[in-house]
């Protein structure tokens, strides 16, 4: 082997080594809405991803319990309330990324770079076609009005995305107001509280209540199968401030050992190419406004979010819990 040849082969074996390095990423996410853009990145750089899987409770107790000997570089959940819990854990490390700053809009991050969005659910009004007009509906304040009384299902004050609806509107309407809302919409339940978004959805159809609220994509993986179902979305708040949104995201983990490689993932999350299949695989929105959502997602119609910065989705999470157990809302 002559010098070049050497030089050449050694400077490829270090670049492998420095670059091909192993990703461990800690996922509360169904395995199957992130395995794909997983396949691609390892495909597209030859780094290899480890996903180790759980619900994010547990997955935050073992990382605090493993502290520095942890293997995770990478937390992915859902949530922003999530996300804040996770930082305010300590868990996660502030990272400097212009090419995140720059692809995710300041509301779907953390003001201290803790966390990013990487795609956007709408937690809005959803009615039934056949029994209700869209005139008849403006905000979530108005499913409150005695008008509303027996027609309206709501999923469990227990869940994360009700706590950080609750959270967001403290801090942007206020406590009281928000308070008033909470029990108006107790005293209009149609039914005990449902254990998931899919049911209170279900429920619409089948006429046990007119009106309720959900994510999008629970309506998405619906409607992909039964476009006759008969309920739809309407915006909320579109007067006012717009629609509450949350967001599926990431951190570096504080102890991550390839806090690099772990920036590159995230910043390839975040790109055109990963935002497409990131929020088409399970009906969401980009969190890159660059990039356009699903057919079917697109199809539902634009709206007005809320800008509020989903971080008080954590800081008031709390407080929401709080409120809406003062107010019977089980
Ligand atoms: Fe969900």
């Amino acid at each position: 082997m002559n010098k070049k040849v050497l030089l050449a082969s050694l400077l490829a074996a270090f670049a492998s080594s420095a670059f091909a390095e192993e990703i461990v990423v800690y996922s509360s996410r169904a395995e199957q809405l992130i395995k794909p853009m997983f396949d691609a990145y390892t495909k597209e750089t030859g780094v290899a991803i480890k996903v180790i899987s759980d619900k994010e409770g547990p997955l935050m107790e073992r990382l605090k319990n493993e502290g520095s000997n942890s293997p995770a570089d990478i937390f992915l959940t859902t949530d922003a309330g999530n996300l804040w819990k996770a930082e305010d854990m300590r868990l996660l490390q502030a990272i400097k990324s212009p090419t995140l700053n720059s692809n995710i809009p300041a509301n779907l991050r953390d003001p201290d770079n803790y966390w990013f969005g990487l795609s956007v659910r709408a937690r809005t009004i959803f009615y039934n076609k056949n029994t209700i007009k869209p005139a008849q509906l403006s905000s979530y304040e108005d499913l409150a009005d005695p008008k509303w009384k027996g027609k309206l299902c709501l999923r469990s004050s227990k869940n994360v995305y009700n706590q950080s609806l609750i959270g967001t509107m403290i801090a942007d309407i206020g406590a009281p107001k928000t308070e008033r809302m909470v029990k108006g919409w107790v005293d209009n339940l149609a039914a005990a509280p449902f254990g998931n978004d899919t049911a209170v959805l279900e429920a619409i159809a089948a006429g046990q209540c007119d009106v309720g609220i959900a994510n999008t994509y629970y309506y998405g993986r619906i409607v992909a199968k039964n476009a006759a179902f008969p309920v739809t979305p309407f915006w909320a708040n579109q007067a006012g401030k717009g629609t509450h949104v949350n967001i599926s995201g990431a951190g570096v983990v504080r102890h991550a050992k390839n806090v690099k490689g772990a920036v590159k993932l995230l910043e390839w999350l975040s790109s055109d190419k990963a935002q497409n299949m990131f929020s088409d695989i399970n009906y969401e929105y980009p969190a890159n406004q660059k990039v356009k959502a699903d057919p079917l997602v697109a199809s539902w119609g634009s709206f007005k979010h809320n800008l509020i910065n989903v971080k008080a989705a954590g800081t008031k999470q709390a407080e929401a819990v709080m409120l809406m157990d003062r107010v019977g809302y089980k």
